[in-house]
């Protein structure tokens, strides 16, 4: 589970995320919603530890994070900044964060070996991400980021980047992934349809603000602001 509690996020004098608190369930799918300049992607990376909220506290599976580096969160990141290591084969870019843990490689090797069964890049582990589609190297960053075995995976608009045959590839997969691997995930878009389709719940956020947290069908039929019902009135 994650909960939020009271966090604000001022970058100079602006707050950017005006006092938010949630609480998000084991094994959910939960999006972030909201047009651009929201604050979505800034709430996942603070979740993530790479930006310090101004106030407010962070709790993953019970324990509070937020004055911990992002190596110790407990979480795996997909972020579109953060792309895959070019020198490194697909094999070490999915064993990287194993390697820095020091496990044994007889482990790393399993581990590495059943992710890539399970995101089917076998016969894959040897090639450099150049080599690879972009279906692929997304895979394979979602490899790298599960491979740590995380309590949470944060997705920065996962399927952004790619063509729109690709996204829904990507998203079937993502929702297959969390059925198998009990996940629990966040990720971050600002397309409504996408929102309501694939997650178990919506956070709508609009200058800062949640305006509205709750299941796709209370989002959809019960907007809590008219902000909400305007912004996901808008699929058609
Ligand atoms: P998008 O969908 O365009 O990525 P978003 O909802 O993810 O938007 P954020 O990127 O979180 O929105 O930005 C929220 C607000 O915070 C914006 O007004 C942005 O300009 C501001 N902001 C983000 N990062 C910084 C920073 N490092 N310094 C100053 N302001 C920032």
């Amino acid at each position: 589970s994650i909960e939020v509690k009271n966090l604000i996020k001022n970058f100079h004098n602006t707050e950017v995320l005006k006092n938010i608190t949630f609480q998000i369930e084991e094994e959910e799918m939960t999006a972030f919603l909201g047009p651009s300049g929201s604050g979505k992607t800034t709430l996942l990376r603070i979740i993530a530890g790479l930006e310090q909220p101004s106030a407010g506290e962070i709790y993953i599976g019970g324990e509070r994070v937020d004055h911990l580096p992002p190596q110790r969160r407990g979480i795996g990141f997909v972020f579109q900044n953060y792309a895959l290591f070019k020198h490194m084969t697909v094999f070490d870019n999915i064993a990287f964060g194993l390697k820095i843990r020091k496990r044994k490689n007889e482990i790393i090797g399993c581990k590495v070996f059943e992710l890539l069964e399970k995101m089917a890049l076998q016969g894959l582990e040897n090639r450099y991400p150049h080599q690879l589609s972009g279906g692929q190297q997304q895979r394979v960053a979602l490899a790298r980021a599960l491979a740590s075995e995380p309590k949470l995976l944060l997705l920065d608009e996962p399927f952004a980047a790619v063509d729109a045959k690709l996204r829904k590839e990507l998203r079937q997969w993502i929702v297959k992934l969390h059925e198998e691997m009990k996940l629990t995930s966040i990720f971050v878009t600002h397309d409504q349809q996408e929102a309501l389709e694939v997650a178990d719940r919506v956070a709508v956020f609009n200058q800062g603000k949640l305006e509205h947290f709750g299941t796709p069908r209370e989002i959809y039929h019960r907007p809590a602001t008219p902000f909400v019902a305007s912004f996901v009135g808008d699929v058609n």
